[in-house]
């Protein structure tokens, strides 16, 4: 077989994982892993928390790919916006589709427009100095999340953290004291399912008590046989006495409206015998879940035909996709793994059955492209440029804008 050209759009893990299996499978292949960002890793740089910087170094794996002289990263390339899909598979034998899922699920009750209602991807993003969030998030004293998984555990610990607890965390020091002044006393979980159905891990909730001052609370409907509906209950007796900031957690509420003038006052919610709760708030985090964004040009549902298999990732011939814009927002990091291996595998098969043609790929890739883009020599520099500007008790400081990235890269190319 002549070696294959390949296109992986998004390099968050299930664009790197699948990169690794199929260059595993494929020595010769050719292989382009494009990003929308100048840098690469996707929510492992932008949606893991700042203080979890373990779990962020899976990208050590992934700059050991890129190192190999037939893996390539391209960054700064929006696929739908700098070069077409039509482009692209005429420059590769495979495209495959790693773009994840960035806009935040919408509750889609009256008054979530009002100012104070933000998403969770938005917080999160913000917290990790991502380039198209504000400078800063409107944060009142009392916070009320909707949704349960570990996503809203990560935005109460980041909300009700002391400042010293971001001692060797990649949160700017700005934001961390933007954060404190909101000085936040009271934050409400709500959540539709029953207790016992909760979906966040034991170890997140656990994790909340290492903050001093954090006591946990059992609110409505806080009643469970389940392991984790005992653990939380016992989490509750041993945080009794704390005295600081108030996380009380409440089941079986399903939001109906939100109230306010301008700006946020209260969330109003039923419970099964639908009489009506309410809480008030200044500020509301939605944690319900992310989709694809509605603005971006190119939509991957568009792409379906009647030959599509999202169950192994087939949306059409040559084209592909993985991860959470395969199978929805759902997983961690290594369940992408499994993902990219379900995926490559089908890829690879397919591929042998096929004449592979004389594309392009990188070569004609780059000479279609009109505006500046980044490689993987790119990244290594500003990485350990992060790294050295650190402040003290930071692990890094990231360069925050698109704009200065480049610049700072353009930069850096001049003097080198
Ligand atoms: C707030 C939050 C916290 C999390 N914390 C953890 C955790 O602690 N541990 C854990 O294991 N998992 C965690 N996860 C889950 C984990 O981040 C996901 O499982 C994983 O990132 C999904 O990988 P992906 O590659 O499918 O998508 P993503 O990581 O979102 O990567 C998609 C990439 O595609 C790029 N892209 C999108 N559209 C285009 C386009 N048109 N052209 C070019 N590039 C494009 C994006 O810029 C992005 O880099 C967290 C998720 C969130 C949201």
């Amino acid at each position: 077989m002549t070696a294959a050209k390949i296109a992986i759009i998004g390099s968050g893990p299930s664009g790197c994982y699948t990169a690794q299996f199929l260059n595993k499978a494929l020595p010769e292949a050719e292989i382009c892993v494009m990003d929308r960002l100048p840098v690469p890793f996707g929510l492992v740089r932008y949606g893991v928390a700042p203080d979890h910087v373990g779990t962020k170094n899976v990208t050590k794996q992934f700059e050991r790919l890129f190192a190999q002289d037939n893996v390539h990263f391209i960054g700064h390339v929006d696929v739908g916006v700098d070069i077409s899909l039509a482009q692209l598979q005429a420059m590769f034998d495979v495209v495959v589709f790693a773009s994840g899922l960035s806009q935040d699920r919408a509750l889609n009750i009256e008054g979530e427009s009002l100012q104070g209602v933000i998403g969770s991807g938005v917080l999160t993003r913000w917290s990790n100095d991502h380039p198209d969030t504000p400078e800063f998030i409107d944060i009142g004293e009392r916070v009320l999340i909707i949704g349960n998984g570990n996503v809203a555990m990560d935005v109460a610990r980041l909300l009700s953290k002391n400042a010293a607890d971001f001692e060797g965390s990649e949160m700017r020091p700005e934001t961390v004291a933007h954060i404190q002044k909101a000085a936040v006393k009271h934050i409400d979980i709500v959540s539709r399912s029953e207790m016992d159905a909760a979906k966040y891990d034991a170890v997140m909730v656990k994790e909340l008590l290492k903050t001093e001052g954090v006591r946990l609370v059992l609110g409505h409907n806080a009643q469970g046989e389940h392991e984790k509906s005992m653990l939380l209950t016992q989490l509750a007796e041993q945080s009794h006495d704390q005295q600081g900031t108030d996380i009380v957690f409440h089941y079986g509420l399903t939001p109906q409206y939100l109230q306010g003038d301008a700006h946020l006052q209260a969330a109003v919610f039923t419970n099964a015998q639908g009489e009506e709760i309410v809480f008030s708030a200044d500020t509301l985090i939605s944690a319900i879940g992310f989709e694809a964004s509605c603005k971006h040009p190119l939509q991957l549902r568009d792409l379906h035909t009647d030959d599509t298999d999202l169950n192994c990732g087939f949306l059409q011939h040559n084209v592909y996709c993985v991860g959470w814009a395969r199978r929805g927002p759902v997983g961690t990091i290594p369940e992408n793994r499994k993902d990219a291996k379900l995926v490559a595998d089908v890829i690879v098969a397919a591929l042998q059955t096929q004449d592979i043609g004389n594309k392009g790929g990188l070569k004609d890739l780059l000479s279609n492209l009109h505006q500046p883009h980044t490689d993987f020599d790119d990244w290594l520099r500003l990485n350990q440029f992060e790294i050295s500007q650190a402040v003290t008790g930071r692990h890094r400081l990231k360069i925050k804008s698109t704009e200065q990235v480049l610049q700072w890269l353009n930069i850096a190319k001049q003097s080198v």
